[in-house]
């Protein structure tokens, strides 16, 4: 059913969201959300608190992470939803992705100390709720409370992007390994925000063929960073690619986020759902 208000796409604090699942799980029954799943970035530590949570809002929930990969030089995200959270080969796997953050963050903060920022390791520590987890969206949030930027896009487009002084760049797990993992976990495979990448159109081209080719089995066709041209534009290759559609918010913070929790537009009828191939993963 393509009219269901699923928001199958945000973070919490486990990540690099400013709410704790609980929080978060409340918002979104207040919103009107009827099917929800939590995604942190490369960790499932919050899916037990989330589905808590959920339980106790009487909201529908499916498990859920965003998994960091790279593809043809460029990060993509691929969401999973739906998985069994202690499965090994998800837990060991998102825990070898994460492992390179804390490395990454203290040469992050290198660079900013020779553009004049110092500090900047211990300043996103204190922003990141789990350590390991440490991302370019805390270091934002300190350059932010710090008086060097305005809000955190203008810290990205300055400093944390490619070709700025903040930015490492780093390679993230294998598109295969990433959907395998998933796969195994009995969940399902959605390429996140995919207007995001900056991939020419033979590359976004070769992400859809070799993500399916590896089973994935949906895109993300409405969500919080896509403009409507882009929501007509993914549904189009959703069905060229046989792929389900998805819709999520991608809600990280009230001071933050453009887009909150449930407040999209519906999935068109001509989509197939992704909870449709999740009935049975829906708790
Ligand atoms: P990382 O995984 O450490 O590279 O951080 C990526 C996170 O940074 C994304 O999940 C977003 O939450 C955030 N982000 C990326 N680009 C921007 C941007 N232009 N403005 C604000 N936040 C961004
Ligand atoms: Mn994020
Ligand atoms: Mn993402
Ligand atoms: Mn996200």
């Amino acid at each position: 059913m393509s009219i269901l208000n699923a928001d199958l796409h945000c973070h919490s604090t486990v990540s690099d969201g400013t709410l704790e699942p609980e929080a978060l799980a409340a918002r979104a029954k207040a919103n009107g959300v009827e099917l929800w799943s939590l995604t942190d970035h490369d960790e499932v530590a919050g899916q037990r608190r989330a589905l808590v949570a959920a339980r106790a809002q009487g909201l529908p929930y499916l498990t859920g992470t965003e998994i960091s990969v790279t593809f043809a030089d460029v990060t993509v995200h691929i969401v999973g939803l739906g998985f069994d959270p202690d499965h090994p080969a998800l837990v060991q796997g998102l825990q070898r992705t994460r492992g390179g953050r804390e490395e990454r963050a203290r040469e992050m903060a290198e660079q900013l100390d020779k553009a004049g920022i110092p500090d900047a390791y211990e300043g996103a520590l204190k922003y990141a709720g789990n350590p390991e987890l440490i991302s370019r969206t805390h270091f934002a949030r300190f350059l932010v409370d710090s008086g060097v930027c305005k809000d955190t896009h203008e810290v990205f487009r300055k400093y944390l992007t490619d070709g700025k002084p903040g930015f490492v760049p780093h390679r993230w797990a294998r598109l295969g390994d990433a959907v395998g993992w998933i796969r195994e976990a009995g969940g399902v495979a959605v390429i996140a925000h995919p207007a995001r990448y900056d991939h020419s159109p033979t590359q976004e081209y070769a992400l859809f063929s070799e993500f399916k080719a590896h089973g994935g089995q949906a895109v993300e066709v409405v969500t919080g960073s896509h403009s409507a041209a882009e929501y007509v534009k993914y549904a189009d290759m959703a069905i060229e690619f046989g792929l389900a559609a998805s819709r999520g918010s991608d809600f990280h913070s009230p001071d933050e986020s453009h887009c909150d929790l449930g407040a999209l537009p519906y999935l068109e009828g001509r989509l197939t759902p992704v909870w449709d191939l999740l009935t049975d993963r829906i708790q």
